[in-house]
């Protein structure tokens, strides 16, 4: 069941927490907006994606070039990272020290989907994530969170933009101005080889909420799906015996 913001539902948790799922493709704001909902409903945020990526940014730490990585060396180089608690999110470490700015970077972005694609780390990640999300109510986002970490959670949110749109706003995000057409033409050409990249991985469940995010501004797509979180809310109160 989902609660409001309160100070109960910031403590830690038990078997019964509330998941909420939001999943889509590249640069269709799952992060953010997953960040601000949880803020909105007291509930921890967890970015699976950060752990695929903080498991190439380890890998690269390896002898190996990324054309030979095989499971082994991106399992054995991801072994010491670990997610720890920030505020009300996770953030993947390794030995001990934080790596945001590098797991961001355009090297750990290009070779990310490799890794994501085998088997033995996707286990890794899930187990990561699900050990994380144990003991909070929380908002988890990647690409198959609703279908194969969380298939029970309680929402499940599948966020969708225009390409053209999703690679104007990373941009303007990047560069701190307005981008121009030509730049966002580019910046859409390597997003849409992405998607391609992670598309056995990105999936709809089906009974997810879809959410375009094309034409809405990021306060919008927040109080849709607080507003969604709300709904399930009473439905569980509705159904639950008296
Ligand atoms: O969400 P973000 O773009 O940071 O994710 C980085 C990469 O991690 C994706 O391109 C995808 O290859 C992988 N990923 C995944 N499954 C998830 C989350 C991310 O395969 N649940």
């Amino acid at each position: 069941m989902i609660s409001s913001n309160d100070p109960v539902s910031r403590t830690r948790k038990h078997a019964s927490s509330n998941v909420i799922a939001i999943d889509g493709p590249a640069a269709s704001g799952k992060s953010s907006t997953a960040h601000w909902v949880a803020e909105r409903l007291g509930y921890r945020h967890i970015d699976s994606g950060a752990v695929y990526r903080a498991a190439t940014a380890a890998a690269m730490h390896s002898k190996q070039v990324p054309d030979l990585w095989t499971e082994e060396i991106v399992l054995a180089s991801a072994a010491s990272i670990v997610l720890r608690e920030r505020g009300d999110s996770f953030e993947p470490v390794l030995q001990g020290v934080a790596f945001e700015e590098l797991i961001r970077g355009l090297d750990v972005t290009h070779n990310v989907s490799r890794v994501a694609r085998m088997p033995g780390v996707r286990m890794w990640v899930n187990d990561t994530v699900r050990a994380a999300a144990e003991d909070y109510d929380v908002v988890v986002d990647g690409r198959d969170i609703g279908t194969v970490v969380f298939p029970n959670a309680d929402l499940k949110i599948f966020l969708v933009a225009d390409s053209w749109e999703r690679a104007r706003r990373r941009l303007t995000q990047r560069l701190s101005r307005r981008p121009s057409d030509a730049e966002i033409a580019a910046e859409t050409e390597l997003l849409v080889q992405r998607d391609a990249r992670d598309a056995m991985q990105t999936v709809q469940a089906s009974d997810a909420v879809l959410v375009d995010t094309t034409y809405l501004t990021q306060e919008e797509q927040v109080e849709r799906i607080v507003a969604l979180a709300h709904a399930v809310t009473q439905r569980a109160s509705d159904t639950s015996p008296r």
